[in-house]
């Protein structure tokens, strides 16, 4: 078939190739056949198109051909394009040329299947208009973070992904043999950005991050992609005010790019627009605890970490995105610094989203003192000295520093309106899951 003048499905439903003979290239998303005629849908990257494909205008062998092709079978079509309204996108393409590329086997994902049949067969599976959906959301998300920080002037900055430390507590690391030693894989990129940004002062990095949670909830993955950003010379306050215009920016990118994916998937694009330019407060955890007192009946002792059923509660009094910061001291990771004008509260953030999607993003000013880290790490039973270069970095030139990390699937999650985590990301790995 003629390569001259193949193009994507989306380029006719824009409307502007009616009554044009066209090529195109895909698989067949639905197909029947009545007689002398088979109605099909086929797919590509960019969309699906009604097509008929008669009898009279092709050879004996195409028409065989098409009428025995099983869905997902992979195919090139040549066609006329014809606006029909009664078409789901407006058009018809009308074949007068089929090559079936290969014909498949029968397709084992029909309607109305489990999600854990859906999740084992993850590798057809992502083929679905959804899960394309998220992906083409997800890519933009991820495109929109380097831009955001790269315009600002950061650097991208890599660290190792198997670490001798914990991050963010020894209970979730995932231990790996090193030759005769052994290693984790990384829970953050944080600690040797904090070595970075005495070179390069703005940093941020997206990469993939390891927590081995033991819990089975529909907002932790035990691979996940977190952005990350690290920067010189900034508070707590700066880099929240940053947080913001990071998930504001990601929303308007996506809003620009995938209006039909957010169609697909049935979100309100409306109120996503609404949020993307809406001021995002700021709150402390205390004034969260008495939101969730006055408002919502629930009486939480000052000191215990807000968990799902908290947070959700709390977003109900809130349309956009939150920030909460001040958090107990005692229940912060050991890098987290006390805050000078309230001391059993520490100088760190979490940004909760709307409707029950959680936090999004944590982050914190770094800790300058190596007495107070050394006896939270000991208390932690962590050996100090693997730990000595990290204090390093308080010996040598100390300056104020602060960052935080962005969870992409969680704001995958969020814009797309998932009930799962594990649709956000395209091979998800959770507790009871590493295949296929
Ligand atoms: P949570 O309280 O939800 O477990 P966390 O406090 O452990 O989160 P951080 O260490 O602050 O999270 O990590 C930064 C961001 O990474 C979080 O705000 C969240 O968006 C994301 N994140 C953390 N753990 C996971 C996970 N297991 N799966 C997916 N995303 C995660
Ligand atoms: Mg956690």
């Amino acid at each position: 078939m003629a390569k001259t003048n193949r193009i994507k499905i989306d380029d006719i439903l824009q409307g502007k190739k009616t009554d044009k003979i066209v090529n195109i290239r895909g698989w067949i998303y639905r197909t029947r056949s009545s007689g002398n005629i088979v109605f099909t849908i086929i797919r590509d990257s960019s969309g699906t198109i009604q097509t008929t494909i008669k009898k009279d205008n092709l050879s004996d062998k195409e028409f065989e051909d098409a009428k025995k092709a099983l869905i997902e079978s992979s195919l090139e079509i040549q066609g006329t394009v014809k606006k029909d309204m009664r078409a789901p996108g407006g058009y018809e393409l009308q074949a007068s040329k089929v090559k079936i590329i290969s014909f498949a086997e029968p397709f084992p994902i029909v309607k109305d299947q489990s999600p854990e049949f859906l999740l084992d067969q993850r590798h057809l599976w992502i083929r679905s208009q959804k899960l394309t959906s998220i992906m083409k959301i997800r890519s933009t998300i991820v495109g929109a973070i380097h831009r955001f920080f790269r315009d600002k002037g950061y650097y991208e900055f890599d660290a190792p992904v198997l670490q001798p430390n914990q991050c963010e507590g020894g209970s979730t690391l995932f231990e790996v043999k090193y030759y005769d030693n052994k290693t984790y894989l990384s829970q953050s990129w944080q600690l040797y950005a904090e070595a970075a940004v005495f070179s390069l002062e703005k940093i941020y990095n997206m990469g993939p991050t390891f927590r081995a949670e033991k819990s089975k909830t529909s907002r932790h993955l035990s691979e996940f992609w977190m952005a990350e950003m690290e920067v010189a010379w900034m508070d707590l306050y700066a880099i929240t005010e940053i947080a913001k215009e990071e998930v504001k920016f990601i929303l308007k990118e996506v809003l620009k790019h995938n209006k039909k994916d957010l169609e697909i998937l049935g979100q309100d694009i409306s109120k996503l627009e609404k949020i993307s330019k809406a001021k995002f407060p700021t709150i402390t955890y205390t004034e969260a605890l008495k939101i969730l007192e006055g408002k919502e009946n629930m009486d939480i002792k000052w000191g215990k970490d807000l968990r799902t059923l908290e947070e959700d509660k709390l977003m109900k009094h809130f349309e956009t995105p939150v920030v909460v910061t001040n958090y107990p001291l005692k229940i912060m990771a050991f890098y987290k610094p006390s805050d000078p004008i309230d001391s059993e509260t520490a100088l760190c953030f979490d940004m909760i989203a709307p409707e029950g999607y959680g936090e999004i993003v944590g982050g914190s000013q770094r800790s300058l003192n190596v007495d107070e880290m050394t006896n939270r790490l000991k208390e932690m039973g962590e050996k100090i000295e693997n730990y000595d270069w990290y204090f390093d970095l308080r010996r040598y030139g100390s300056i104020p520093h602060s960052g935080y990390g962005l969870g992409v699937e969680r704001v995958v999650m969020w814009i797309c309106g998932l009930d799962n985590i594990k649709d956000s990301i395209p091979f998800p790995r959770t507790i009871l899951r590493y295949k296929p």
